[in-house]
């Protein structure tokens, strides 16, 4: 009996629980929103310095999570959010990363999401001109609609796969908690890491010497920063969840101009071809009304009003019903 007892705590405490995978997967995905909400904030009030996160925001997003996840890996041998509830990777013989796994850890952390949302603000637009009834019956329009149903099959899928891999996991019929780790050869595990010499509180307590400063402790200070900032954002996540329609992607709300300068000159046409309008669409932010193909294509290229400059994306457009 206490074999057995020894045993099942051995197991209980070496095997993550279902819901500390799900925490950190919810955590790692709520890095991208965030970041969206901090550019749209800047280059909406600072879009003389910030311009670029508007149409590169992408990239500028790949490139902070590629540095921090870098960082994570090389020394927790863990990504951001598993190294946040005290996990870590090891391979399926119990041995810890060697460089290739780093490597290509950091390619499906990092390069991966970034190619998956690339292709996924394409599919958007081609949803959008779907339901407008605007893809043609040529190679082009086919060939969209194909990628748009081969996509649902693919998503539709995975999800399949990612819940049959949990409850295999739930059973113990694998180590392996998600398909991507399956991939990589890789399971995760409790990180047993020892607590590491606390910069801040030796900072506010007054006692940190300038001898102190070693790599150890300025690593706490980095994480211990990292880790705050996602405690606080899963906490605004939570807080703002009681909102009703709020998402933390929403655009900041920026009054449209009263009576702005350019207006007469788009009277009954769009700005963008300067002909009567085809399917006349409007972009809330800035109320200027657009030909639906000229301010897709326009936002799906720059991401901001082409008459206001006022940040955008192709989701934001609202199809006008008139009577003509
Ligand atoms: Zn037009």
């Amino acid at each position: 009996m206490a074999v057995n007892a020894a045993n099942f705590t051995t197991t209980f405490q070496n095997k993550p629980s279902i819901f500390e995978i799900l925490a950190q997967k919810s955590l790692n995905e709520t890095l991208h929103p965030a970041f969206q909400k901090v550019a749209l904030f800047l280059s909406s009030n600072f879009p003389r310095k910030f311009w670029f996160l508007n149409s590169y925001g992408e990239e500028a997003f790949a490139c902070i999570n590629g540095v921090l996840q870098f960082y994570y890996l090389k020394y927790y041998d863990a990504s951001f959010s598993e190294n946040f509830y005290g996990l870590k990777r090891l391979l399926l013989n119990g041995k810890p990363l060697a460089k290739h796994e780093r490597e290509l850890s950091l390619i499906f952390l990092v390069a991966v999401p970034y190619f998956k949302r690339k292709v996924e603000e394409k599919l958007e637009i081609y949803r959008i001109e779907q339901a407008e009834g605007s893809l043609k019956q040529d190679f082009e329009g086919k060939t969209k609609k194909c990628i748009i149903y081969a996509h649902a099959l693919f998503e539709l899928m995975w999800t399949l796969v990612t819940l049959h891999n949990y409850l295999q996991y739930m059973a113990d019929k694998t180590d392996i908690q998600q398909p991507l780790l399956h991939i990589l050869k890789l399971k995760l595990t409790y990180s047993n890491e020892e607590p590491s010499i606390g910069f801040w509180s030796a900072l506010f307590k007054g006692n940190l010497k300038f001898s102190d400063f070693s790599l150890g402790l300025m690593k706490n200070a980095v994480s211990t920063i990292f880790e705050t900032s996602a405690f606080f954002l899963q906490f605004l996540q939570t807080w703002n969840a009681q909102k009703p329609n709020f998402a933390i992607t929403d655009l900041p709300r920026v009054e449209p101009p009263s009576n702005h300068a350019q207006a007469e000159a788009f009277v009954e046409k769009c700005p963008i071809c300067l002909q009567k309008w085809n399917i006349p669409t409007v972009l809330p932010i800035s109320g200027y009304v657009f030909c639906f193909k000229c301010i897709i294509k326009h936002l799906g290229d720059t991401r901001k009003c082409p008459v206001t400059n006022l940040p955008a994306n192709p989701l934001d457009v609202v199809r006008l019903y008139t009577n003509d």
